[in-house]
């Protein structure tokens, strides 16, 4: 995917629901960042099919064995640029990312610090060292480490089958997915917006909790309905999800933009008391917690 048709995208969902263009302004500006940016000296991962199977095999994702994956200099300029404009959002959390950025000059902290491991955003590091909210740490991640995750595992993609992976995160990154999509033929995608992965997963099951009881999966729809627009929930575990029913809406956007672009089914799902473990749109622009960076 070129990250440069995603800031298309992102103007073409804006222009089909122009209310949110002010609230949404900062992810408008992450992906003017992303399609700036070019690589340093970062090449992607050159395991063959057979090396990336016998790690699915084992339930590991790829990142958390491939070697040395991201450079300092690949995250520097997306790091620095998502840190100043999150500045200039949140005067109360400078501070912190003065630490931050010191910690990082120093060498203290790199690139792996925000990488997913099980059941969080990052390693802990940033916010031990910074001080900065786990959901502030989420945001700089998820703002920050695409577009060398999507370099890095460009060959990698081709090499995922229909059956090796069966988990509720990214086989590539281990982030949890960020999006749900129903695609034509009826089978369900879901989508990583770490690394722009995405994976099969089974439409009866929470990919959170794996729960396959029919009971604990409900169905959200706001009033004002949206055609193919729907929030599944889970009862068990409290977390939810966003799904677009591609079925019903063919021209609907990449999984990253529609996520991003539909605020009002996060307030939904939050009111009725589910959370996500990838930052809500409506973090930032409400100032709120809405996300814990956890899950
Ligand atoms: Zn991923
Ligand atoms: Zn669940």
């Amino acid at each position: 995917m070129a990250l440069g048709t995603l800031r298309a995208e992102w103007e073409d969902l804006l222009e089909r629901r122009p209310a949110f263009r002010t609230t949404l302004t900062v992810y408008g500006d992450v992906l003017d960042h992303w399609a700036r940016w070019s690589p340093a000296r970062l090449a992607p991962l050159a395991w063959s099919a057979q090396e990336c199977r016998q790690r699915w095999e084992r339930s590991v994702p790829l990142l958390r064995e491939a070697p040395s994956a991201i450079a300092v200099d690949d995250l520097e300029d997306l790091l620095g640029g998502l840190m100043e404009r999150l500045a200039e959002l949140r005067e109360d959390v400078a501070a912190a990312l003065q630490r931050l950025a010191e910690a990082w000059d120093r060498g203290a902290l790199g690139p792996e610090a925000l990488f997913p491991t099980p059941g969080r955003i990052g390693s802990g590091a940033v916010e031990a060292t910074s001080g900065l909210a786990p959901e502030l740490v989420a945001f700089l991640a998820y703002g920050s480490l695409r577009p060398p995750l999507e370099v890095y595992f460009a060959s990698a993609r081709a090499h995922l089958s229909e059956h090796v992976w069966n988990l509720g995160v990214c086989p590539f990154c281990g982030g949890p997915p960020g999006f749900s999509d129903v695609l034509e033929d009826g089978r369900r995608r879901l989508a990583c917006h770490l690394c722009g992965g995405g994976w099969p997963y089974s439409r009866m099951k929470c990919p959170f909790c794996g729960t396959e009881q029919s009971q604990d999966l409900v169905r959200l729809e706001p009033e004002d309905q949206d055609k193919g627009y729907v929030v599944i929930a889970c009862r068990r575990c409290h977390t939810y999800v966003k799904e677009l029913d591609r079925r019903v809406r063919w021209n609907g956007q990449s999984a990253l933009i529609e996520d991003w672009g539909s605020p009002h089914f996060d307030l939904v799902a939050q009111r009725a008391g589910y959370r996500r473990p990838v930052p809500a749109p409506i973090t930032l622009a409400t100032g709120g917690q809405s996300a814990s960076g956890m899950w």
